[in-house]
């Protein structure tokens, strides 16, 4: 699977972080990132939740390669 952030829609908000503290968090601009591919299949649902509850929409959870 595979989580990603569009930095262009992402308004800094911090929800993900909040929702999903093993997946996100935000970097030094405020902005979210999931830096770490590792954590992603084993917090793959609080992942999916944390993208349903971004503001923007600026968070995609794609399973599969
Ligand atoms: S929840 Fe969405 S808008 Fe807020 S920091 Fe995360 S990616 Fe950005």
């Amino acid at each position: 699977m595979r989580v990603t952030v569009d930095r262009d829609r992402c308004a800094g908000s911090g929800m993900c972080a909040l929702t999903a503290p093993e997946v996100f968090e935000q970097d030094g601009e405020g902005l979210g990132t999931a830096p770490d591919p590792s954590s992603w299949a084993e917090h793959a649902e609080a992942a999916a939740e944390a993208a349903g509850l971004c503001p923007v929409g600026a968070i995609t959870v794609s399973t599969g390669h």
